[in-house]
């Protein structure tokens, strides 16, 4: 199945002509299975789209590495070796995956890339989730103690047959944090970059901060909360993007590794804080923890913040967004 990429869309928000102009530049494709946008600004124009394109040329690159869809991926191939012999990886996404079995421990579980294991059998396309039986066996293989990685070379190994993983929830937040470190290399100071629900915006807007919406979950025309942002990341993960109606049960795609079912208690949750990576993967895991739980997570990390809606629509932050009293 090919849900991927291929440059689809090109979208030319505002280019200047003329040649060293300096000039907001703004483009957005289709990568990742979602919508990737760039905006920045630029003394030469024509710099600034040779930036924008380096970009997408990252987020191709990383996509290659770390999509499930592609058969030739580098996870793809840890998936179909892992449980026989350690897949040599090194690199990149051995740094990932280790980062994402340390987010497992720091969120006790919550956020677990085996999840796929059971994932692997949504399709909120096509209105396919696992029967009981499928959900029986899959099942006990998600569990990120089952990822074995060794440092020495580089291998990742699963002890259990069957088991999978994916990046999904952390992947879209490394390709804009990558993003915008080839910015700053270029000599860019001012951008926003977005993967979906992920965002790393560099600098300010010229004088004045990036304006940030978060989503009204039950309506897409309706911001439920604008926030001004400088320099900082800044997650969603919702139950609005990915998902199908049965039943007047709502499947969408963040998934309680105990159950392996979708997570049920909120909307959305939202993460402010310094790195993408982070932002991307404790939103996943504060949508899968709850109101409480998550917000007691965020509190013990000083850097995040968080702003959750839950099952009824009632907004939480945590003790960094309240006014102070
Ligand atoms: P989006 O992909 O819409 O930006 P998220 O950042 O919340 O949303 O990531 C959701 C993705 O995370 C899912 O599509 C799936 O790939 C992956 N995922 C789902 N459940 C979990 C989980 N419990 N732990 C880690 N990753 C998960
Ligand atoms: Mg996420």
């Amino acid at each position: 199945m090919l849900q991927v990429t291929l440059v689809t869309v090109l979208v030319a928000i505002s280019i200047i002509s003329s040649a060293s102009q300096a000039a907001w530049v703004g483009e957005a494709q289709s990568h990742m299975g979602t919508e990737v946008s760039v905006y920045l600004w630029h003394e030469d124009a024509k710099v600034g789209e040779q930036a924008a394109a380096a970009v997408f040329a990252e987020v191709v690159r990383i996509e290659a590495m770390m999509s499930t869809y592609i058969e030739d991926s580098q996870i793809s191939d840890i998936n179909r070796g892992a449980a026989e012999n350690p897949v040599l990886t090194g690199g990149e996404l051995f740094q990932l995956i280790l980062q994402s079995l340390d987010i497992s421990m720091l969120t006790r579980g919550a956020f677990d890339i085996t999840y796929d294991s059971v994932g692997q059998h949504y399709d909120f396309r096509e209105r396919l989730r696992p029967d009981e039986a499928t959900l029986a066996t899959e099942l006990p293989r998600i569990d990120y103690r089952l990822v074995e990685t060794d440092r020495s070379n580089g291998s990742v190994f699963f002890r259990q047959p069957g088991v999978r993983i994916n990046l999904g929830g952390i992947a879209k937040g490394y390709a804009v944090e990558r993003a915008i470190r080839i910015l700053q290399r270029l000599g860019v100071r001012h951008a926003r970059v977005t993967a979906g629900g992920d965002t790393r915006l560099l600098g300010d807007r010229l004088g004045r901060p990036w304006m940030i919406g978060i989503q009204n979950p039950r309506d897409d025309q309706e911001v439920a909360l604008t926030i001004p942002m400088e320099n900082e990341a800044i997650s969603t993960s919702g139950d609005y993007e990915r998902f199908f109606l049965e039943d007047d049960a709502r499947y969408h795609h963040i998934i309680v590794p105990e159950t392996g079912k979708p997570a049920g208690a909120v909307r959305s949750a939202t993460i402010i804080g310094p790195d993408a990576v982070m932002t991307d993967a404790l939103s996943t895991s504060v949508f899968v923890m709850g109101v409480d739980q998550g917000l007691r997570l965020i509190a013990t990390l000083p850097d995040y913040e968080g702003i959750v809606i839950d099952d009824n629509g009632e907004m939480f932050y945590s003790d960094g967004l309240r006014p102070p009293n």
